[in-house]
């Protein structure tokens, strides 16, 4: 019914794939561009982060495989808020 704890970053825990199997890495001539993934909060809604470091804001994929990207992903979405860390 309600949501506590929604305005904490909190790791992502990954005991199985949830996330990692539906991680696409878009890439543009060897380099990464953008992460796509599934928000893990209740609504599931796409996500896409820059990971172009000539932008702003952008993020670093610090590990493939499992996904770990820094720092962590702060979005707002109608007026909610989605902070959290992509860490295995
Ligand atoms: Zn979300």
């Amino acid at each position: 019914m309600s949501t506590p704890g929604s305005h904490d970053a909190r790791p992502i825990e990954r005991e199985g794939d949830s996330l990692a199997h539906d991680c696409p890495i878009v890439q543009d001539g060897g380099t990464s561009k953008w992460l796509a993934f599934d928000c893990p909060c209740r609504e599931r809604h796409r996500v896409l982060i820059n990971l172009d470091n000539r932008r702003h804001p952008s993020w670093v994929v610090t590990a493939a495989a499992p996904l770990t990207v820094s720092p962590s992903v702060d979005g707002t979405r109608a007026g909610r808020r989605c902070h959290y860390i992509i860490r295995a």
